[in-house]
């Protein structure tokens, strides 16, 4: 080469590598449990009962109207519409939520419509929390919590919900997980700027009990403290529970944001719409987020979401509601899942909420056996085993956990039941097989 290549080559090569690339702030985040683990069912699952999606269709009425707002010939449709969320889509929402809140609401201020709920989160955070401020997060959380609380420059807090064993030799139900309520006041302090809340909770699918939200609300009141309201799942609570709002709660409405998300509530987790409802004096700095990061999400999904909304305010509280037959289904097929698992002896939590079980796989240990001093948790290994020997795919709980917590919790996986009887059927037969091989051998 030449002596000028030479030149051009060392000078690129020294150019490169002078500054560190990565921004701090992503230090430690980099690893994702969702991209490691959806390639891995994607290579291997034979049954995929692993990430929290419905392999059953949306509702027919919410296809129909993205058909009709395709063809419908109205072309503006296509393009951009209000930064801050659809028209048709913020004054439905508003009127539901009024509805469920208990308060009014004006479509413009008191909500926003997200790029699912992942943006509201991701709004909440970059919006609220400050360089040095402490956010509460209740252990087990979704994983984002963590790392958006870490971008933003703020410091997670855990607190974990502690099992209680059941009593007569039961079968464990996801409210036997409670919080400790002198930890938890033990965590509010001056620092202290917000708290998360996930109620239905994602994985136990624990729902949260009017004490347990009294609790909370009265430390957020006492310490001005934020609450980010996490609802996701509001509509899929089993057995007569009610979901409490801890919005409609005394003092909380100033002090929280709502996150909700269409993907959960109309079975679509693809269109990746969500939203948040609260007090226009918090969404005023979300909006400044959203304005400046993504602007809004594709309006034909707002306007399908729209409708589908203004149909379930008409139905609101009659049988065909979809909210209301959403629920019924998924808790037949939570109750064949723990049927199935419990049969094989692969202990489950009864979850009150969510389309997530958790269960126990103590029983299972012997035939994925430990390596002393692996930096993996004893859940992955047993996960990745399974999706790779067996092609049953499930999430690991303690990828659920803050480091420092993550080993007192490796011997329980995460199940999706949002699935058609075929999958959840295949799944059991997996485990039947797998139980008489044990037994056998
Ligand atoms: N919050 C929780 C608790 C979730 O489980 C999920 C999805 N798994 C989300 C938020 C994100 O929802 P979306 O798909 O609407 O972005």
């Amino acid at each position: 080469i030449s002596k000028l290549q030479t030149y051009f080559l060392s000078h690129s090569l020294q150019a490169k590598m002078s500054k560190p690339v990565q921004a701090r702030r992503l230090e430690g985040i980099d690893k994702n449990i969702w991209v490691e683990f959806v390639k891995l069912a994607a290579t291997y699952s034979k049954v995929n009962l692993g990430q929290g999606f419905p392999d059953f269709p949306a509702p027919d009425f919410l296809t129909e109207a993205l058909t009709r707002a395709l063809g419908g010939g109205n072309h503006m449709l296509h393009q951009y519409t209000r930064a801050f969320g659809h028209p048709p889509l913020v004054k439905v929402l508003a009127q539901f939520f009024e509805k469920l809140l208990g308060r009014e609401l004006d479509p413009m201020t008191n909500v926003m419509v997200t790029v699912g709920a992942y943006q509201a989160l991701f709004c909440c955070f970059q919006a609220l929390v400050d360089e040095g401020d402490e956010v509460i997060i209740i252990e087990p959380f979704f994983d984002c919590y963590e790392s958006m609380v870490k971008m933003a420059g703020g410091t997670p807090v855990f607190v974990p919900l502690r099992p209680n064993p059941p009593k007569d030799g039961k079968l464990m139900s996801s409210a036997d997980w409670q919080l400790d309520p002198a930890e938890l006041a033990s965590k509010f302090s001056e620092r202290t700027k917000a708290i998360v809340l996930n109620s239905p909770n994602n994985p136990l699918g624990k729902v949260f009990s009017r004490e347990e939200l009294g609790l909370i609300a009265e430390l957020c009141v006492k310490h001005d403290v934020l609450c980010i309201s996490d609802e996701v799942y509001e509509w899929l609570v089993y057995d007569g529970k009610q979901h409490i709002r801890i919005a409609s709660l005394q003092g909380m409405w100033d002090r929280t944001v709502v996150v909700g998300s269409a993907g959960k509530t109309f079975s679509a987790t693809g269109w990746k719409v969500g939203w948040v409802v609260g007090p226009d004096r918090l969404l005023q700095h979300l909006r400044t987020v959203h304005q400046n990061s993504v602007y809004h999400c594709a309006t034909i999904a707002q306007e399908a979401v729209a409708q589908g909304f203004q149909r379930e305010l008409m139905l609101y509280g009659k049988p065909e509601s979809y909210f209301i037959q959403l629920p019924k289904e998924l808790q037949r097929k939570r109750d064949w899942l723990v049927q199935s698992l419990d049969d094989v002896g692969m202990k489950p939590i009864i979850p009150e909420g969510t389309y997530f079980l958790v269960a126990d796989i103590s029983q299972f240990k012997s035939d994925v056996p430990d390596v002393p001093n692996s930096d993996e948790p004893y859940d992955y290994r047993f996960t990745k085993w399974m999706v790779k020997n067996k092609g049953l795919a499930a999430i690991p709980l303690s990828a659920f956990y803050s480091e420092a917590h993550k080993n007192n919790y490796t011997n329980f996986i995460r199940f999706c039941f949002a699935k058609e009887e075929a999958t959840l059927k295949a799944a059991n037969d997996i485990l039947q097989k797998w139980k008489q091989e044990k037994t056998s051998s």
